[in-house]
């Protein structure tokens, strides 16, 4: 698009015509400059053939953004390769297809800060450190691998599943249990019967199917995808898209929430008995693998000294310094822009805010939305990667 873009204002201008700004997507750390000669072009528009940009190689024709495009790829790209990856180390992977773009809108990627999008993306693309990652590669032996592999809350061999739906510890239960009532309550208030069958199925396959944690995080599996698909096809007669995509994205947060909630608590309990006796003894060259390590030695060593303060502490260092009403103001005001800047990081009921339709949808799109496809402008018709 960008390409006949520029042929307009060369157009229109003549020789001196000028770009302003930069298009987007045309970061040369992503495309790759390729001259064609212009014998080649005439050549090929003699020959009646067409020169355009393709998704992949030369199959599927494409007039997205070049950044679209280009993300496009690159997730594809990560995700073949991720496959290949754990083909290489054993393991099962199931990531070709996944409904990335939903979980993106799920999880507010685009209203998240920095950080807190970070914590989002380690929880959807399963890069947390639990027992399951932190026992993975080729350098351990196969007692420090199971050792590796035991999850710091329960003692039990730990992995994406097994934190997320079924560690026995009492606060993953409560956090459970806690979504599916409010899950629950959500379904309740929901009249249409083909709605509510589709948010029924959808917490079905979380808490049954093999890949039900997929479910939870919001990435889910191409097959789940498909068995969701039907039930879809059969709302989306009753509703718009995006309503139903409403109702599912606010199931989404509850389970979201729920997970959130379990990841922070499991980062931060102590350690379970089982790993932390054994870090003080023979695998005490693991230790660098437990976020908690830091504050299990100093338990270890100091289990009941205080810290002990150097010089007065602030209360009485600063007890002769009174604040101005202004003063006063403004540390109220920054107590309060730091709590909202906290909630607002934690906030996972944020609204989305683009109305595009979500790759995870795509199936029943192509039927439903087509006619109102082309009422669209090219660029709303492809959402990007990490739009929903
Ligand atoms: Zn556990």
């Amino acid at each position: 698009m960008w390409g006949n873009h520029m042929a307009d204002v060369v157009a229109s201008h003549g020789t001196p015509a000028r770009l302003r700004g930069t298009p987007p997507g045309l970061n040369t750390s992503q495309l790759i400059a390729t001259t064609i000669p212009i014998r080649e072009v005439v050549s090929s528009a003699m020959a009646d053939q067409i020169i355009c940009w393709t998704i992949g190689l030369h199959d599927t024709l494409t007039v997205c953004q070049h950044s679209t495009h280009s993300s496009n790829t690159q997730l594809q790209q990560y995700l073949t390769e991720r496959e290949s990856y754990s083909a290489d180390i054993n393991r099962q992977s199931n990531w070709v297809g996944t409904s990335a773009a939903f979980a993106a809108r799920c999880w507010s990627l685009r209203t998240r800060s920095l950080r807190s999008r970070a914590f989002a993306i380690r929880i959807i693309w399963d890069k947390g450190m639990h027992g399951g990652n932190r026992s993975k590669g080729h350098a351990y032996t196969p007692e420090q691998k199971t050792f590796l592999s035991i999850c710091t809350a329960c003692g039990h061999p730990d992995s994406a599943d097994h934190w997320i739906r079924h560690c026995p510890h009492g606060l993953m239960q409560q956090h459970r249990k806690e979504c599916l009532s409010a899950i629950q309550t959500y379904v309740d208030t929901v009249k249409l019967t083909a709605v509510a069958d589709v948010l029924h199925h959808m917490v079905s396959l979380a808490l049954n199917d093999e890949d039900g944690h997929r479910i939870w995080t919001a990435n889910w599996t191409e097959r789940c995808q498909q068995e969701l698909s039907p039930y879809i096809d059969k709302a989306s007669k009753v509703i718009p898209l995006a309503g139903l995509r409403t109702h599912m994205v606010a199931i989404s947060r509850h389970f979201i929430t729920a997970i959130t909630r379990m990841w922070v608590d499991k980062m931060s309990l102590p350690l379970h008995p089982s790993i932390a006796d054994r870090l003080a003894t023979d695998m005490a060259t693991l230790a660098n693998h437990y976020h908690q390590t830091h504050a299990w030695k100093r338990s270890a060593r100091r289990p009941t000294t205080p810290t002990t303060r150097i010089g007065l502490p602030p209360a009485i260092r600063h007890r002769h310094t009174a604040f101005t009403p202004q003063q006063r103001r403004n540390q109220r005001n920054n107590s309060r822009a730091k709590e909202r800047r906290a909630l607002a990081q934690l906030s996972l009921a944020t609204v989305a805010t683009t109305p595009l339709i979500t790759q995870f949808f795509q199936s029943v799109k192509t039927k439903a939305a087509d006619a109102a496809s082309s009422q669209r402008t090219p660029r709303h018709s492809f959402p990007r990667v990490g739009e929903g």
